[in-house]
Order: C-alpha cells, then structure tokens, then sequence
C-alpha cells in the first residue's frame, strides 16, 4: 500500500508558517490585502471565491471581495483592476477564471501589475518562471512541488513525466520540475505509447481531466503520483485523473482527490500574497 500523501495536513503547515509571519508584519504595523475578483454566478467560482476568503481570514490578510455582475462590460471590470494595482491596501489581485465568454481572459490578466498577479498568470511572470527568476509561482504547480518535497523524493536526476500541457498546469509544472533538475518528459492528447512513458516515470504529475484516466499500468512500482485532476466520477462523486484505488497498491506515494493537491492550491496563492506584501514594504 502507497502512502498517502495528505495535502490539508501539509497545506496546513505552509498556512501556519504564514500566519506567524503576518502576525511579525503586523507587529511591524503591515497589513496585507488581497483583492478577488468574480464576474457573474458561477457555482464552482462562488465555492473557489468562497475558500479563498476563508483561507485569507485564516491567516490574518485583509480580503477585499469585489462581486461583479454577468453582464460587466470589459471597460468596467478593466476599471476595476486598474483602482486596485492602485490601491495601496492590495498586495494581490485574483480574478477568478472562467470569466463570462464576452470577456477576454487574456486582456483582464495583462492589465494586472505583474507585481500583484498572485496567480502568476500575467506574461511577464510566466516569463520569469521560464528563465527561473521568479517571485510568483503558479498556485498549483508550486502546491505539488511541496507535495513531492513532504514526501522527502528528491527531483533531481529523477525521470518526471507531466500528462498535460496547459498554461496553468501542465506547462509550468514541467519547469518547475526542470528547475529541480528532474529529466523532464511532458505528454499530451498527441501523445503516442502515453502509459509506456507514464510508466518510465519516478515522478508522475497527471493534469489532464479525465476521471480515472492512470490506471496502474501506467505507473512504476514506488512513483511519486501526484494527482491535479478534479473531475467527477460516473455516480457524480469528485475524482481525480488517477484511479486511486487501483494505484494505490503500486504507487510508492500518492495524492488522494480531495485532500490532495486542492487544498495546497489556495495555501500556494496566500504564500504569493505574502511574497507580494513583502516585495511592496521591502521587508
Ligand atoms: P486543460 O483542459 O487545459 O488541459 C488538459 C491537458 O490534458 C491538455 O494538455 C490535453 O492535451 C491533455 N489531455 C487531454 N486528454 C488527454 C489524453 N487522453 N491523454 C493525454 N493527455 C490528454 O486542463 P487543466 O490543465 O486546466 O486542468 C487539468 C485538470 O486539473 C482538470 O481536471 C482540472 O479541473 C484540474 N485542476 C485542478 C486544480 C486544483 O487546484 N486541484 C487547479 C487547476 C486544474 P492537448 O493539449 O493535446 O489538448
């Protein structure tokens, strides 16, 4: 049986580390802020928006909730993004994708100062990323880099496979593992032998959203498997990309879904926050 590598238990840390860190920026009279954004009533955003707030109260930020109608024009919420890279009390601004379809994602994301774009989405950021000199990590891949650290598996010189290529996922993850020196191999929908090379892999981050796409054969005996896919399952019920229960046997470690690598998602964005506080006062 794998171990089970229990993403609240370690979420849980990284939040405490940042609590006594804002509690010694308070003392010094800093506060934090961050800003969230959301545009219109999506269910699955209300739920993200919501947790986000909760995890804000959690560690003593500020958080500044800006509800906007469906029907927001582009000028009106480009107004918006515009008030907060000038307000002094917001160290990060997050607005919460999918936006309604007549809203370009692109054109809200690089409006937003790199310097507060906690999410790491803004080009200039993702730029950093690439040449390894960065401030922000996309919330999710730098999560399961702290995965794979609590399991004590060092990347370097291991064989990383990432299946899926996003730009908020797939693509970053792939680097981040490159930057720890891990031999990095990222598959696709074009993918040919997917499960051969799976299966060369120490290390196997699935991004793909398929419900129960890794099946066992997909993986080596002892990997690392870390599972990002949120998807439901034939009965409804929230599941990963990975078959946990016929992997579990094989997998030297592995992220259960939920409890996996979700709750460190939302710890990773209050640590860019943090970041993003610290880099504004210098401290
Ligand atoms: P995308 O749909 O943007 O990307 C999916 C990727 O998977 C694509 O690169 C696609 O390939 C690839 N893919 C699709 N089908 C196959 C296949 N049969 N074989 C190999 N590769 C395939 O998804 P995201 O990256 O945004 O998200 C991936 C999953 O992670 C989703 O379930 C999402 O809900 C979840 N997620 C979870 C988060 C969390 O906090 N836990 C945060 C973000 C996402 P191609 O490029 O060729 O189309």
């Amino acid at each position: 049986m794998a171990n089970i590598i229990d993403g609240k238990a370690v979420s849980a840390q990284v939040k405490e580390g940042i609590r006594q860190e804002v509690e010694a920026l308070k003392a010094k009279g800093v506060e934090i802020g961050l800003a969230v954004v959301i545009v219109g009533d999506d269910p699955a955003s209300q739920v993200y928006v919501k947790n986000k707030e909760k995890a804000c109260e959690a560690v003593g930020f500020n958080s500044y909730k800006y509800a906007l109608p469906a029907e927001t024009t582009e000028e009106e919420l480009l107004a918006l993004v515009d008030k907060l890279n000038n307000d002094d009390k917001v160290d990060g601004i997050l607005v919460q994708l999918p936006l309604p379809k007549h809203l370009d994602d692109k054109i809200i994301i690089n409006n937003i100062r790199p310097d507060k774009d906690v999410d790491a989405f803004h080009p200039v950021n993702v730029g950093k990323i690439m040449i390894g000199d960065y401030s922000f990590l996309p919330c999710t891949p730098a999560g399961v880099m702290e995965l794979i650290k609590s399991t004590g598996t060092e990347v370097s010189g291991k064989e990383c496979v990432v299946i899926g290529r996003s730009n908020i996922v797939g693509k970053p993850q792939a680097m981040l593992l490159l930057h720890q020196n891990g031999t990095v191999t990222i598959t696709h929908s074009k993918t040919k032998n997917l499960k051969e090379v799976c299966a060369r892999a120490d290390i196997l981050v699935a991004a793909v959203g398929r419900a129960k796409m890794v099946t066992a054969d997909y993986i080596k005996e002892g990997a690392v498997v870390i599972d990002v896919g949120m998807n439901r399952d034939e009965n409804g019920k929230l599941c990963g990309d990975v078959d946990f229960e016929d992997c579990k046997e094989k997998a030297g470690f592995i992220t259960p879904v939920p409890g996996g690598v979700g709750p460190m998602t939302i710890a990773m964005l209050m640590k860019n926050t943090l970041t993003a506080c610290k880099e504004h006062h210098n401290s």
